[in-house]
């Protein structure tokens, strides 16, 4: 399973910043946490998002092709996290109000004007299946900045926005982000709402 030559620590030491995905669908719209969006090439413009499949934001920008990236900054407080990670957009409409300033882009698509410094519409132009995810890549139709504020890394966020656990909390903790799942017994096939790793990321609280 696990390849021994691969210490997760070290894989830990990449950096990533956080972002928030979103996209419209017959007049559905939804959003996800996201860490990974690099940019590929600067002419055409162009990017390279990894989202994992099992969330509704994956399956909506497979059809609709289209989405938009709310670059969060170093203010965004642990809720927009929570609104946008923990809670599946199978289950509630997370623009029933336009949260955090959301606004629509001319793609359709909302983005986010409060605790962001930036967005980017995209245009997927290709399509990679890798297991988990899918890798799009996309063309940017659109970039704006919306403020000189410092973007937010996953190392930032691990150290200045995630609450410590609390340390008599009972249950599952993820080694990946820190999401606490309280109960006994994990799912086997639970996946992180946060960072989207499998249940065997995951350590009983002891
Ligand atoms: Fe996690």
């Amino acid at each position: 399973m696990s390849n021994p030559n691969i210490h997760k620590e070290a894989m830990f030491k990449l950096s990533y910043g956080l972002f928030v995905l979103t996209a419209e669908e017959g007049g559905k719209d939804n959003g996800c946490i996201i860490n990974t969006c690099i940019q590929a090439t600067e002419d055409p413009t162009t990017v390279i998002v990894a989202v994992n499949k099992a969330g509704l934001t994956h399956d909506m920008i497979v059809r609709t092709k289209r989405f938009n990236i709310s670059m969060l900054d170093e203010s965004a407080p642990m809720a927009v996290f929570e609104h946008f990670g923990f809670q599946s957009g199978k289950e509630v409409n997370k623009f029933e109000t336009p949260v955090y300033g959301a606004e629509k882009s001319e793609n359709g698509v909302y983005y986010l004007t409060r605790h962001t410094n930036a967005f980017l519409s995209g245009f997927v132009t290709e399509m990679i299946d890798m297991g988990s995810h899918t890798l799009f890549i996309a063309t940017v139709v659109k970039a704006q900045k919306l403020a000189d504020t410092a973007s937010v890394t996953y190392d930032y966020y691990f150290k200045n926005i995630k609450p410590a656990p609390a340390p008599k909390a009972k249950g599952w903790v993820c080694k990946i982000c820190g999401y606490v799942y309280e109960g006994e017994e994990l799912p086997a096939d639970y996946i992180c709402p946060l960072c989207k790793h499998p249940a065997s990321d995951f350590e009983k609280i002891m």
